[in-house]
């Protein structure tokens, strides 16, 4: 499928049947940037697969802004319920075109707990999506997005079908602000000698896990924050309420400022 007019079908495909956006990356990506270890190749995992279609949706800033919360918890679940469905219609549409096609379930674990355990998963898609060209890893451990920062969920599919692949974004969209370290619930971020920080994966399991016990997972604070995106120009930025958040609501949990936040906080979790 090397023709241009059979990758634009594909992308139709995908859009239409949810996918915001859309990237490919074949798999000698993997082999060339050797960023993890080989049996989390797609190429080893899925032997016929020769590319893998990143595809991403948004979450949107107002219901974010409200982590942790269930609004915030239920559009997660919308998202993970539309991801999988997407990523199985667009399998499927392949193999009817004659070509081996399967996807990589969105989140690839079956509870918190096992993450608290072991805090990986056998295939990551934020690697995918940067070989796809969708963005670049940000300070987070996220794919920071133009269009989402790193306000997006995905999954991907991976085939035999041989398609052209996006160029990899070169220029970093991550400016170091450190805002989600900042503001992040556990200090789970440190800084090194790269831009990507070291995270402390553990303890951002362990707090994950108090918060599904409580019906308000995830948390998100580290992808709510951050100023990359030009979903920021639809909801706008109040860096200053982000920042003092934590401080202001340990003095005054009914801060008025935070007022409505709070009220989604009180109902139904
Ligand atoms: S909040 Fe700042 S440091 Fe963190 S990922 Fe976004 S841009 Fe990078
Ligand atoms: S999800 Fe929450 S606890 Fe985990 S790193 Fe991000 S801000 Fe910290």
């Amino acid at each position: 499928m090397k023709a241009n007019g059979g990758k634009q079908q594909i992308v139709r495909k995908a859009k239409q049947y949810g996918a915001e956006l859309v990237g490919f990356a074949s798999v000698d990506r993997w082999e060339e940037y050797k960023e993890m270890p080989e049996p989390f190749f797609p190429q080893n995992i899925f032997p016929f697969t020769r590319t893998v279609i990143a595809l991403a949706i948004p979450i949107f800033i107002p219901m974010l802004n409200t982590t942790p919360s269930i609004v915030y918890s239920e559009l997660y679940n919308t998202t993970n319920r539309l991801l999988d469905e997407m990523a199985y219609k667009l399998a499927v549409f392949l193999n009817t075109k004659g070509y081996r096609a399967v996807f990589f379930p969105r989140d690839g674990y079956g509870d918190i707990s096992v993450l608290v355990k072991k805090p990986e998963a056998a295939f990551s898609h934020v690697f995918a999506a940067k070989y796809a060209g969708l963005g670049t890893i940000g300070y987070n451990h996220t794919l920071l997005t133009k269009e989402f920062g790193p306000r997006v969920r995905l999954v991907s599919v991976l085939t035999d079908a041989e398609i052209t692949p996006d160029p990899v974004q070169e220029k970093e969209l991550c400016i170091k602000c450190e805002l989600c370290k900042k503001c992040c619930p556990t200090s789970a971020f440190t800084s090194g000698n790269s831009l990507i920080a070291n995270m402390n994966k553990y303890k951002c399991a362990e707090y994950h896990k108090y918060l599904k016990e409580h019906h308000r997972y995830p948390c998100g604070v580290c992808i709510k924050v951050c100023p990359i995106g030009n979903d920021r120009k639809l909801y706008g930025s109040d860096t200053r309420k982000y920042l003092k958040e934590k401080e202001i609501l340990q003095q005054n949990p009914d801060a008025p400022e935070y007022a409505d936040w709070i009220h989604l906080r009180n109902f139904g979790s």
